[in-house]
């Protein structure tokens, strides 16, 4: 696929990097939120197409803007004079090769900030081969454990394999979680898993994989947050919360597997992160 000369993939890219905005975040996991927040950057676009997006405004529907490196780069740097803990940004994959080239512009200009590549773990070994030595914290998601729920709510058959050798291969650059003085993520790998109704994450066959491919000592990020969004009102069960008991019987399995660093969410918290990226002020906690 030949962006430059106006072609366009699947995930409907042009040849610039598109973003919705740049923002410090407060919503991520603790580590990520130290200082001034997360210094996330939200790309538009997807390789994916989840019927339940939360982020379906930029994913799947048009909001965003095409933007050169360069300016790209001053952004990274407007986000560090907020004195945000890193940069992160929010799923960049298909953008790589100009957010490579807004790195290295912004690190020439001064950024210092680790980078925090947020993925929804889609991401071939080549990828990630370009991303070694830059990125310095993976947060991948584990969305499925079958080739059927993958394709019926993300439209990728091939999903499970594929983010599972993704996963292995940052934590073989990276390593488990490091953090400073302050909490904040330094190095390592967060992975995450959205935990949807009726078990239809797969929760307990992925939480079952990473006990038998990672140490126990790996951080898991397990949510709560799944709410029916976008189009999942055609997609029972998923048209529905996920109920307390279905996240505390993951959030227990966790513990019986005995994963030692696992991060939970507050049920009762579902909406709180819910972005609005038609406002100028997409979250709602500040
Ligand atoms: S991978 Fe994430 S951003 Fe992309 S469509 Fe799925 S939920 Fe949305």
């Amino acid at each position: 696929m030949d962006r430059a000369s106006g072609e366009r993939g699947y995930c409907r890219a042009g040849p610039h990097p598109a973003i919705a905005t740049a923002i410090p975040h407060f919503g991520e996991e603790p580590p990520l939120v130290t200082a001034g927040g997360a210094g996330t950057i939200f790309f538009s676009r997807c390789n994916l197409r989840c019927v339940y997006c939360q982020n379906h405004q930029i994913s799947q529907g048009d909001l965003g803007n095409e933007i050169v490196p360069e300016d790209l780069a001053d952004k990274m740097l407007e986000l560090q004079e907020l004195e945000c803990a890193n940069i992160e940004p929010v799923s960049p994959s298909h953008h790589l090769p100009g957010l490579l080239e807004s790195l290295a512009n912004a690190v020439e200009k001064g950024l210092r900030l680790p980078v925090v590549y947020n993925t929804n773990g889609y991401e071939n070994p080549e990828t990630l081969d370009l991303l070694e030595g830059i990125v310095d914290v993976y947060v991948p998601d584990l969305k499925y454990s079958s080739p059927d729920a993958a394709s019926r709510y993300s439209d990728a058959r091939d999903y499970v394999s594929v983010a599972r050798e993704a996963v292995l291969k940052m934590h073989a650059q990276v390593g488990n979680l490091v953090v400073d003085i302050h909490g904040g993520a330094v190095r390592g790998l967060i992975v995450r898993h959205l935990v949807l109704p009726e078990g239809n994450a797969g929760t307990r066959d992925t939480l079952l994989w990473i006990k038998d491919n990672l140490p126990a000592t790996v951080t898991i990020s397990l949510m709560a947050q799944y709410s029916p969004l976008h189009r999942s009102r055609e997609f029972p069960p998923l048209d529905r919360a996920v109920t307390a008991a279905e996240y505390e019987e993951a959030v227990d399995l966790a513990w019986d597997l005995g994963f030692e660093n696992v991060f939970v969410q507050d049920v009762e918290s579902q909406t709180a992160g819910i972005p609005d990226f038609g406002s100028s002020r997409p979250f709602n906690w500040d």
